[in-house]
């Protein structure tokens, strides 16, 4: 699975996307990620990407120009979809997120910044735009990062199990519910003791005890 990525801060990705889990997968080319700066492909002298908006108002507006030329050189190379990070698109859940992982073998993701980009990019570029939440950030530098994380746990090979993400919290596998409680050693931790049922060994009465305390 590839993912070209394009930002105006190609350096908030470094630290997160190349550390444990998603720097193993990278390392196995089982997925890869292509990072790529719209300023450098701003034609105007001062590398501006933004400008005022039209009709007045607060903030700017990232300029056509550059995410124009920025799209069009990465769609040469990447035939997935354009995703514009945005809080106006539908939500990601774990439903769409597996149905990327297995659908599409490549997509392109745009972050956004400042009041966003200009309308006629959207038109023209993008074939979806995809919410992390109901609230707003600051750029769709996040936003990026939590869908190639949640995408790519539904790729084979990226997570140790293989089973994992389909016994994850909202899977089909809990019915959609949420995942039960976990514990480990120390049996017994500042007075808390894990529930007996649990060190039992008793595998049914185990499923069983889980199975209520989904959520
Ligand atoms: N003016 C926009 C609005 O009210 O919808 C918000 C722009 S926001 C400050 C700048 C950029 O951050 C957006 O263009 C988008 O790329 C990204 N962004 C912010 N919140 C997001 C969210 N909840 N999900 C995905 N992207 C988001």
């Amino acid at each position: 699975m590839k993912f070209d990525i394009l930002t105006l801060f190609p350096e908030m990705f470094n630290s997160y996307l190349n550390e444990s889990i998603l720097k193993r997968a990278q390392k196995n080319k089982i997925i890869k990620i292509k990072l790529h700066n719209i300023r450098d492909f701003s034609k105007d002298k001062h590398k501006k990407t933004d400008d005022t908006p039209y009709g007045g108002g607060a903030g700017m507006v990232m300029t056509p120009q550059p995410l124009y030329d920025a799209i069009k050189y990465v769609k040469r190379t990447n035939k997935g979809p354009v995703i514009y990070m945005s809080p106006k698109g539908p939500k990601l859940t774990h439903t769409r997120a597996k149905r990327y992982a297995t659908g599409t073998k490549s997509f392109i993701l745009l972050c956004g910044r400042y009041e966003g980009i200009d309308e006629r990019i959207r038109e023209l570029l993008i074939d979806e735009e995809i919410s992390i939440g109901d609230y707003v950030l600051t750029g769709g530098e996040l936003p990026a990062m939590v869908f190639i994380d949640a995408v790519s746990r539904f790729i084979p090979g990226v997570l140790h199990d293989k089973d994992s993400a389909e016994e994850d919290s909202f899977s089909r596998k809990l019915g959609g519910k949420k995942e039960y409680p976990h514990y480990t050693k120390p049996a017994e931790f500042k007075g808390l003791k894990v529930p007996a049922v649990l060190t039992s060994g008793n595998h049914k009465e185990i499923e069983k005890w889980r199975k209520k305390h989904l959520k």
